[in-house]
């Protein structure tokens, strides 16, 4: 079978790892891909939003299954073009995508679906929504309804916070469009987790739970990144809520966007908060998380393959997937900077000493060849590396270890990693 991998993060140097070693598999891609992921998959040089390029590309090489890793080429249709074209992709259409591009749609269906998450109202018109907050107190978190780089969302403690974050969206509108409307929403108390599973258009099967650290400090400090480190599974969030989840929230969504005609093919990535009422859901993602999704390959033991393409095709009904119990945990090394404008060109040693740990394994994000066989920083978060053992701790010694091992003074990386979970 041949797959085409869109992306060049560690997730899809994850996904890539994961899809070489199955038996199926006769020729893998990946658009543009990265040097870690030129080591099991031959790397193309077509960028992730070029959509035409990368049909023209499946078209060309008789490609089985278009694997879709972040979300722009979804919401670009990818799959909408690839679906015409006649092409497998495994990825929500356009519309479906916008899951995750509207916060306002978001909310529209979890909505009708009756799945829990925080009581809300949107404005289109700043002096309402500034009543609003005031009658509502804090805290409250006000939200920019389109795209802002994970910069859209402030939780204010403050009314005077809050009518900032008004001011900047509606008014100021320093994140465009996208602040034309503003959710407001109720402040949900509780630990956050990343829950994950794959949806054929009807139907969905369960993934896992894991837990990311977005702050680029130890001690959840620092500013907001796109994540420093994730551990699977979560210990906080028990098979129970998993059960739950799948019944209160995957299933009823999946059921509510068939019913509009918007099937929901690709895999729907939960933002969850568990509070004391139970799990809520704080947003859906309509692809892996990074690095959530690293984590999550590490302990997976079926063929990811055949699941892709079950889900892709529209029909999970014979795919259970088997989880290695010991759990993964990955730590992000990112280059200086980050998450303002990152130091890149800079060499990065080491990286086979790194791989050399017992149970590492390192993936690569914001790298790019240099001369003599060099490895250079070209991003702002630039290797993933991860570890599986018996037990978290050791695991999390492991990863450390190859950490460790790395050269390259100019990189970062948090070493709190799952204390959280180590910590219960
Ligand atoms: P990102 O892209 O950074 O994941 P986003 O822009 O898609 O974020 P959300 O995930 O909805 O926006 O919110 C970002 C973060 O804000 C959440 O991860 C959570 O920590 C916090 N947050 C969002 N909504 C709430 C809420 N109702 N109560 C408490 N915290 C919240």
């Amino acid at each position: 079978m041949n797959i085409l991998v869109v992306g060049s993060g560690g997730r899809e140097h994850a996904l890539c790892w994961k899809l070489a070693r199955s038996p199926l598999l006769s020729k893998l891609w990946c658009a543009p891909g990265n040097p870690g992921i030129a080591a099991v998959a031959e790397c193309v040089e077509v960028g992730a939003t070029d959509i035409e390029a990368l049909v023209a590309f499946a078209r060309d090489h008789a490609v089985d299954l278009v694997v879709a890793g972040p979300e722009a080429p979804l919401t670009l249709g990818l799959a909408d073009r690839c679906a015409a074209a006649g092409i497998p992709c495994f990825g929500p259409s356009a519309e479906a995508a916008r899951l995750e591009g509207s916060k306002s749609f978001f909310k529209e269906i979890a909505l009708a679906a009756g799945a829990p998450t925080a009581r809300h109202a949107e404005f289109t018109d700043a002096a309402a929504a500034r009543e609003y907050i005031r009658r509502e107190g804090t805290p409250i978190v006000v939200k920019a309804d389109g795209l802002a780089a994970g910069k859209g969302v402030v939780v204010a403690t403050s009314v005077a916070e809050a009518e900032e974050a008004i001011a900047d969206f509606m008014e100021r509108r320093i994140h465009g469009d996208s602040g034309a409307r503003v959710v407001v929403e109720e402040f949900l108390d509780g630990e956050e987790v990343s829950f994950f599973a794959l949806c054929d258009g009807t139907r969905a099967v369960p993934l896992q739970g894991a837990q990311d650290h977005k702050r680029a400090g130890d001690g959840d400090t620092g500013p907001n990144t796109g994540g420093m480190g994730a551990y699977s599974p979560a210990p906080a969030f028990t098979p129970e809520m998993q059960g739950a989840v799948m019944e209160s929230c995957i299933a009823p969504v999946l059921a509510e966007m068939a019913r509009r005609g918007s099937h929901f093919r690709g895999v729907l990535f939960a933002g969850l908060m568990l509070t004391a009422q139970g799990p809520k859901l704080l947003e859906f993602n309509v692809r892996f998380g990074d690095p959530e999704c690293q984590a999550l390959m590490l302990r997976l033991e079926s063929d990811l393959l055949p699941a892709l393409l079950a889900a892709a095709r529209g029909d999970l009904s014979g795919v259970a997937l088997e989880w290695s119990p010991e759990p993964s945990l990955l730590v992000v090394l990112a280059a200086e900077n980050y998450p303002g404008t990152p130091r890149t060109g800079t060499v990065i040693g080491g990286l086979a000493e790194a791989a050399a740990v017992p149970g590492v394994s390192v993936f690569h994000a914001g790298t790019k060849a240099g001369p003599d066989g060099a490895v250079l920083a070209a991003g702002g978060r630039v290797l993933g590396i991860g570890a599986r053992a018996a037990t978290l701790r050791e695991a999390r010694d492991a990863a450390y270890r190859a950490v460790d091992a790395i050269n390259w003074p100019e990189g970062f990386c948090r070493r709190d990693i799952g204390w959280r979970a180590l910590g219960r």
